[in-house]
């Protein structure tokens, strides 16, 4: 019997977790349609656009520096390159524009119909898409469909202050021009922590300002306090305790007052001070979805939304604001909707044991519980820690240290909390979150051997 529904499924916003519900959805023979605001070149979201991978791109130029500066104790010779920014934005955008066209070829090649407009919900089946005329006037369409998934992220939040005109967010900061020689971040959080690293790797004299006491809150306070040391020493003007008041422009670039009367003279100032889900405009209120406190959709275990065929995954739910989340949820609704692929029984998603890495220089990569948060929840904990300079430094005359700890409910001998600030840590950390994640105890990881000489051994040899 046909469908009294124009689509089985639509897909408003078209970043991690909605190109991966849409194409999945449309692979299980589902009649699909995605909307996203920013049409094609806007396919991959955040993550693709302005995120994850133009962040780790340039985070992959600001370590050459590191390594022209080390190479002279390795023995190479001769005049140490600078960089080329505009070659370095050009670069990137090409492939972030080649990226597009894989997502776009990735959809339309699994029969999803990509629609190129702002969606907005006009009831529980109800679309309504923002589009614009051949002519260039305003226009819309009408859909209707059997289930919508709102996928629409989030956009920075900038709280307000003097002179708030003058800040950038991660959104603009890719495509700065020309060259911040003197940039100041804002904030403590993944994205502060992570540009000022970059900024500080690709030339910037780089100040962050931290409203408390010490950046990455959440985080193992040890290493938290190990990876500021890390980006101090590397250069980064950091200040904890400090906040902005005011930002005027003048012939030298931007005057910042901050709190206490402290003045910084930049060329940039970027705001990184979270995130907030991306809901206006999109109809909520007409349909009734509940929303929480800082406007999040609000969703149950299987991301259903109040009104029931109404679904919502990744940052727009405002829980664990990461790409690889976002595709999890995708495929709990997908599999939950359409069935799961042949032979595999639906999936679920668990919180427990997520890692993630932030891209400081150096990273840090983390899985589990800290410190402080495991002893709350097990009481009885053993911590082991492994300090280090890594071996490549006795040579590059770089000071930089590793650090390396684990946690240990003393009662299970369960490994609940695997911490390292250190090159390549968000490498090193997946492949030991696998083996958390199956319950690995200490005696496990005592029991495995150690791949030498390398940095990831240590967490196998601790005792
Ligand atoms: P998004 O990817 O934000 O996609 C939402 C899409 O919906 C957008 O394309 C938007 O244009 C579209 N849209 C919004 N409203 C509408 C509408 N009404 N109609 C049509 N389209 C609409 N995560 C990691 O795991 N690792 C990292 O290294 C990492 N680095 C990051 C660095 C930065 C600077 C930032 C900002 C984020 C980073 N993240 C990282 C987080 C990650 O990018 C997000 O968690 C992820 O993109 C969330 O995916 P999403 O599908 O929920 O939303
Ligand atoms: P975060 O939530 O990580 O950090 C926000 C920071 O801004 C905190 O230090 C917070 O301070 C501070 N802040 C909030 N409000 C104000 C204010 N009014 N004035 C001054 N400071 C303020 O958000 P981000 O924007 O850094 O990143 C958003 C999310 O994106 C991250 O949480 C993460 O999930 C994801 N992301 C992931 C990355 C990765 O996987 N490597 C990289 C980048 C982003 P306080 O702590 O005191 O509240």
């Amino acid at each position: 019997m046909a469908s009294a529904f124009d689509f089985d499924l639509f897909v408003i916003g078209g970043g991690s977790g909605g190109v991966r519900a849409a194409r999945m959805a449309a692979q299980r023979g589902a009649r699909v349609a995605l909307a996203e605001t920013l049409g094609t070149d806007g396919l991959g979201g955040t993550c693709v656009n302005v995120g994850c991978i133009p962040k780790k791109l340039y985070s992959y130029a600001a370590h050459y520096a590191e390594s022209f500066h080390e190479s002279a104790g390795f023995g190479w010779e001769g005049t140490t390159p600078s960089l080329n920014w505009g070659t370095l934005k050009a670069n990137r955008a090409k492939e972030i524009g080649r990226l597009n066209g894989v997502y776009s070829n990735l959809l339309s090649g699994s029969g999803v119909t990509v629609l190129n407009g702002f969606a907005r919900i006009d009831g529980e089946h109800a679309i309504t898409l923002a589009t614009l005329n051949a002519d260039g006037s305003p226009g819309h369409q009408q859909f209707t469909a059997k289930h919508i998934l709102i996928a629409t992220g989030g956009t920075p939040f900038v709280p307000h202050f003097k002179g708030r005109e003058h800040a950038i967010t991660s959104n603009e900061v890719f495509d700065l021009e020309p060259f911040p020689k003197r940039l100041l971040v804002v904030g403590g959080g993944y994205i502060a922590c992570e540009f000022a690293s970059i900024f500080n790797g690709l030339g910037s004299k780089v100040s962050q300002l931290y409203r408390g006491e010490q950046v990455l809150r959440g985080f193992d306070n040890e290493i938290r306090h190990f990876v500021a040391g890390e980006m101090i020493k590397s250069g980064v003007d950091l200040r904890l305790n400090a906040d902005v008041v005011d930002i005027q422009k003048t012939g030298d670039g931007l005057k910042v007052e901050c709190e206490g009367g402290n003045v910084i003279m930049v060329d940039a100032v970027l705001y990184a001070t979270g995130r907030v889900p991306n809901v206006k405009g999109l109809g909520l209120d007409t349909v009734g979805v509940a929303q929480g406190g800082q406007n999040e959709v609000i969703v149950n275990e299987r991301y259903q939304t109040n009104v029931p065929h109404i679904y919502a995954v990744g940052d727009v739910t405002n829980r664990v604001q990461l790409t690889p989340v976002a595709l999890g949820e995708a495929m709990v609704v997908v599999d939950q909707l359409f069935g799961p692929a042949t032979g595999k029984a639906a999936r679920d998603m668990s919180y427990d044991f997520i890692p993630t890495a932030v891209f400081t220089h150096p990273n840090i990569g983390t899985v589990g519980f800290g410190e402080e948060k495991a002893r709350e929840k097990f009481g009885d904990i053993t911590v082991f820690r492994s300090e280090f300079k890594a071996l490549r430094h006795t040579l590059s005359g770089s000071s930089e240290r590793t650090l390396m700890k684990l946690i240990v409910d003393t009662t299970s001998d369960r490994v609940v909390g695997l911490h390292m600030v250190g090159p390549e840590a968000g490498e090193i950390v997946q492949g030991f979150a696998v083996a958390m994640k199956a319950g690995a105890t200490k005696a496990v990881f005592d029991s495995t051997i150690g791949i030498h000489p390398t940095a990831a051994e240590e967490f196998v040899t601790m005792r």
